[in-house]
């Protein structure tokens, strides 16, 4: 009792009526946490336990202001975070806008699966998911896979950073959301040359991830490469039902669609593979289950007749179902973390 250093009594977490005293430490700083045993074995099987262990003798036992206390090797701020969350009616609201909710929440959900708090683990995973496409389905739903305003290759513009949502995810077990995740991750440059990029370009987070995790980013890239020039080669349409000339066509187009589509697809391939530093920019900026997805959703391009964008949106639907279904095995993610959706 008497070597005890002075803590600082949490301004908030320090309850008159609390039967229990949590020490934690910030560094050189220690917080004095008066909270309410009830509570806390209500909230955490791992604190039930530890409150649980039978008092051998009642008078040798630490006390502060005259109540039992312990110290906990966690820090004081994610211990603050996670006593809150128990003081709290409801779970905090993630805001479903903040791109960096994988950061913030990070150490609260670390701390959370330590003390098998799992109506947070379970608020923060669902969270997680829905920020990010973990089926087919929500994929093709999502606005902001088939952004109609983003340029092609921008796929990282329309999601939360990726770096941190993957290091979340594999370390709170959420694994539906690591194909996207890690799909994202490749669709950034991962050169330093940054001083081309849009203003709201932000860099991944690499330094979140593990070697391997690293590694396996960078070889789903490479595998991309190939699925990209497939998906670029798709971009072609024989005439046989194509009746873009006749009346009651949205555009009849004086060109038969297939030369519309010849045409398209010599821009993004002239555009994509012509010469050393466009081949570097199109390896930067791969994103072939964007474009698949954007081609799908449009029929490739308004000005087909109804025939033939029929026919080019149930090929890009195929090339997208492909793409999806591959990610598990692009990014050599384990059996686990294959996506379940079929
Ligand atoms: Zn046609």
């Amino acid at each position: 009792m008497a070597e005890l250093d002075s803590p600082q009594q949490h301004p908030k977490l320090y309850k008159p009526t609390g039967d229990l005293v949590i020490l934690a430490n910030d560094g050189e700083a220690t917080t004095a946490f008066r909270v309410h045993t009830v509570i806390l074995a209500e909230h955490s099987p791992v604190f039930a336990g530890m409150l649980a262990l039978p008092v051998v003798d009642d008078d040798a036992m630490e006390k502060y202001d005259d109540v039992p206390l312990v110290r906990l090797a966690d820090s004081a701020q994610d211990l603050a975070a996670l006593l809150e969350v128990f003081y709290t009616p409801a779970h905090p609201q993630f805001k479903a806008s903040d791109r960096d909710f994988a950061e913030h929440v990070y150490p609260l959900a670390m701390i959370a699966a330590k003390y098998q708090v799992d109506s947070l683990c379970r608020a923060v995973a669902e969270h997680l998911k829905s920020q990010w496409p973990t089926t087919l389905e929500q994929l093709l739903k999502d606005t902001r896979t088939v952004p109609s305003h983003l340029p092609r290759g921008r796929m990282n513009l329309a999601f939360p950073e990726p770096a941190a949502a993957i290091r979340l995810a594999t370390d709170l077990n959420v694994p539906e959301i690591l194909p996207m995740a890690y799909y994202v991750l490749a669709t950034y440059p991962f050169d330093k040359a940054t001083r081309t990029q849009p203003w709201n370009f932000r860099r991944p987070r690499w330094h979140l991830l593990h070697e391997d995790e690293c590694l396996r980013a960078y070889r789903g890239k490479l595998e991309l490469m190939e699925e990209n020039l497939n998906m670029e080669l798709s971009y072609q349409l024989d005439d046989g039902d194509c009746n873009h000339m006749a009346p009651g066509n949205y555009i009849p187009g004086s060109l038969p669609c297939g030369r519309v589509v010849e045409g398209i697809k010599a821009n993004r391939t002239h555009a994509d593979f012509s010469g050393i530093s466009a081949a570097t920019k199109s390896f930067a900026r791969l994103d072939p289950l964007g474009s698949a997805a954007q081609a799908y959703r449009d029929g490739v391009v308004r000005s087909l007749c109804f025939a033939c964008k029929a026919k080019m949106k149930a090929k890009f639907e195929v090339k997208v179902k492909e793409l999806w279904q591959g990610l598990p095995d692009i990014f050599s993610l384990p059996q686990a973390f294959a996506s379940s959706d079929s």
